[in-house]
């Protein structure tokens, strides 16, 4: 009889289990198709290091905290390598007891020898009491220290509950006798049961859902937004976001890939200035306008959302009434991501949360037409003048005054197209810093020109803005002049630049070789063909360029650079053959992959901050407390950022902020004039 009750709740179970996949699945494969089955080998290897090795999560799990114990800080990465082993090596001791459930006889002994069922014996005890402590440091966490990001929610007081009533009836398994033993072995099997058919409707969705995540992740190059099709008769049909159905499967299976470990959210620049962006909530909007959504929608649903945010029929009817773009997901909290991307940097299971972000900006833009008036009105600069400063086109070339810089008309077999983008154009700081690249380039003999009054805004912001259609506009425009021009390679003064003509002009025809600055000049410093000395990167005020116990520079990595396009060594390179050399470099605390943005992406130079604290000041604040003289850049964007935070701390006696480029052609004049002065001085009488 018991066998026979035993059997009936088995497949029950696993029959309302799969019942449940396959309802999600339908879902997911109603959305937008996605091709992601290419490169099968490359899948496997990251399945294996991330989803097996959990390589991620035992990185970083996230800033330094004021506020908790470093131990907690360091538990939090760790804690989940060890669930996550444990309860693989559990699993196998729950599939024993299942089956013994249907036959008593059956034991893993007879499958694997005494001596082997022993040893793993062994491991499931010593893997369910570590389990168990966790869940007590996990109710801990929760309860006592309070993070912000992870509460204590029915949700999370459920799951919790049952994994430690899992380990506490395995033991009564192992180790009680008599009634005991049955009690225990009937409240587990149910809560195994009831476990694995709650998993879909909770967080812990990500046991089922991390794999696929990981195994289906992007390998192709990050930060490439998917092209819409402006050409088409009506907005529905061009691709733009309107909810849950229009973004791909692949993006809804994030949602429920998400571990809910809140890495994305604690690296993210705008969260840790007080503006009110979560990626991880975004993420989660998304997910719940599908289970809001769903058109087989039922009482089950209805009752598992009301226990876990208890919230009235009435409150929950409201919630699933609301948009998701600019209704769940705010506006505010779309226009505060400056599209860093420190966020898809830390997660384990590879969800992109930008990219999700600047789609529902799409709409905002293109559907909704909200736009935030200081936007709109770099739109309107862009539009008439080709540029977001809203200087006249005509004035495209003024940087290069004197300098007689060769367009490709003058010279149309040059090697390199010199990308000079808008800010090295227009803006009197940076207009500097082109000069600077030009004077080392031709130091180098580099043979370049220019695009002069051809070249148009890369469309860099209005694409990170949500105006798809603006960016198509001058992106088509330019790859035109420059197919026409028949450019093969650019060098680009800006990463921004790089990004968009590098990963994204391809989608509009334009395929060319494209290099940032930095990694030029190391090439033309490795091949000597600059020769730089003698500078000691003096400040402005006077400073000795590195005095005892004091760094002479610190480098802030470029978000489009490093993180986007990988390069984190070619600026550290040259600024490393600088005559400070390495020793005189100091790192940043935030730095590389996890280097904390100046604040100006995804347009966010071009609109004001007015919710939390500055991100630049953020950034001049770790910068200062180095005490390095001299702050590197590689981007105009952060030179411009990290200049006002300077000015705002009224720091500018104390470290000055300068471009590689800048650096370098300092120190090449600098050798100049030391060797002018060597062949003019006359030899000594001694
Ligand atoms: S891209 Fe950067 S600013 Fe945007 S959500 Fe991610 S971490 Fe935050
Ligand atoms: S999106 Fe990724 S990093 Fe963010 S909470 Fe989810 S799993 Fe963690």
């Amino acid at each position: 009889m018991t066998r026979i009750v035993f059997a009936v709740l088995l497949v029950a179970s696993f029959g309302m289990f799969a019942w449940t996949v396959r309802r999600f699945a339908r879902q997911l494969f109603s959305a937008r198709p996605e091709d992601r089955t290419g490169n099968v080998a490359a899948r496997i290897d990251s399945v294996v290091r991330f989803f097996f090795g959990q390589k991620k999560v035992v990185e970083k799990t996230s800033l330094p905290s004021k506020r908790l114990p470093r131990f907690v800080t360091w538990m939090g990465s760790k804690y989940h390598f060890i669930i996550f082993w444990g309860f693989l090596v559990i699993t196998i001791g729950s599939v024993e007891t299942l089956i013994q459930g249907l036959f008593p006889s059956f034991s893993l002994a007879l499958v694997l020898g005494h001596t082997l069922a022993d040893w793993l014996y062994t491991c499931i005890d010593v893997f369910c009491g570590l389990v168990l402590a966790i869940i007590g440091f996990a109710f801990f966490r929760r309860i006592v220290l309070q993070p912000r990001l992870i509460p204590m929610t029915r949700d999370a007081a459920a799951i919790l509950s049952a994994i430690a009533l899992l380990m506490l009836s395995y033991f009564g398994m192992r180790f009680a006798s008599g009634t005991l033993v049955s009690v225990a072995w009937w409240t587990h099997v149910v809560i195994l049961l009831a476990f694995l058919n709650y998993l879909l409707y909770s967080k812990h969705s990500h046991i089922i859902a991390a794999l696929p995540n990981i195994y289906f992740r992007n390998l192709g190059q990050r930060g490439v937004l998917p092209k819409l099709n402006m050409e088409a008769d009506d907005m529905a049909a061009t691709g733009v976001v309107q909810g849950w159905k229009d973004f791909t499967w692949k993006s809804l299976l994030d949602g429920f890939a998400c571990t809910e470990c809140a890495r994305c959210t604690n690296f993210c620049p705008a969260y840790n200035t007080g503006k009110p962006l979560s990626p991880m909530q975004v993420v989660h909007d998304l997910r719940d306008d599908l289970r809001f959504r769903m058109p087989d929608r039922g009482p089950l649903d209805v009752l598992l959302e009301r226990f876990q945010h208890g919230e009235s029929a009435a409150d929950q009817a409201a919630e699933k009434d609301k948009p998701l773009i600019g209704g769940r997901t705010t506006e505010e909290v779309l226009w505060a991501c400056t599209t860093c991307g420190a966020c898809q940097e830390v997660c384990p299971v590879f969800i992109d949360q930008p990219e999700k972000i600047l789609q529902m900006r799409q709409n905002l833009v293109l559907v909704q037409e909200k736009v935030p008036s200081d936007l709109a009105r770099t739109f309107t600069n862009l539009e008439r003048n080709g540029n977001p400063w809203g200087i006249g086109a005509d004035k495209r070339m003024d940087w290069a005054d004197g300098m007689k810089v060769p367009t490709l008309d003058d010279k149309p077999d040059a090697e390199y197209l010199l990308w000079v983008g808008c800010a090295g154009a227009f803006d009197d700081r940076i207009k500097k810093q082109t000069r600077a690249l030009v004077d080392v380039m031709r130091e180098g003999g580099v043979d370049f020109a220019v695009l002069g009054l051809e070249e148009g805004c890369s469309g860099d912001p209005a694409r990170r803005s949500g105006n798809e259609m603006l960016y198509q506009m001058q992106a088509q425009q330019n790859v035109e002049t420059m197919n026409t021009k028949k450019v093969k390679k650019v060098v680009t003064a800006c990463p921004h630049c790089l990004h968009t003509i590098k990963n994204e002009y391809p989608q509009l025809g334009g395929n060319f070789e494209v290099r940032h600055h930095t990694q030029l000049i190391r090439e033309l410093v490795a091949s000597g063909k600059i020769t730089i000395d003698g500078d000691k990167l003096a400040p402005a005020g006077g400073g000795n360029g590195g005095a005892p116990g004091k760094p002479a520079i610190t480098f802030h990595d470029p978000c489009y650079l490093g993180r986007w396009n990988g390069e984190y060594d070619a600026p550290r390179d040259v600024l490393d053959a600088l005559p400070s050399g390495a020793a005189g470099r100091v790192e940043l605390p935030r730095n590389k992959e996890h280097g904390f943005c100046c604040g100006a992406g995804g347009g966010r130079m071009w609109m004001e901050e007015k919710i939390g604290t500055r991100v630049n000041h953020n950034r001049t604040d770790e910068i200062l407390a180095t005490g390095a003289e001299t702050v590197a850049t590689a981007c105009p964007f952060c030179t411009i950022m990290i200049r006002d935070g300077v000015q705002d701390r009224n720091a500018g006696d104390r470290v000055q902020v300068l471009n590689v480029s800048e650096l370098v052609a300092k120190s090449m004049k600098r050798k100049r004039e030391i060797d002018g002065a060597t062949a003019t001085t006359p030899p000594s009488s001694s």
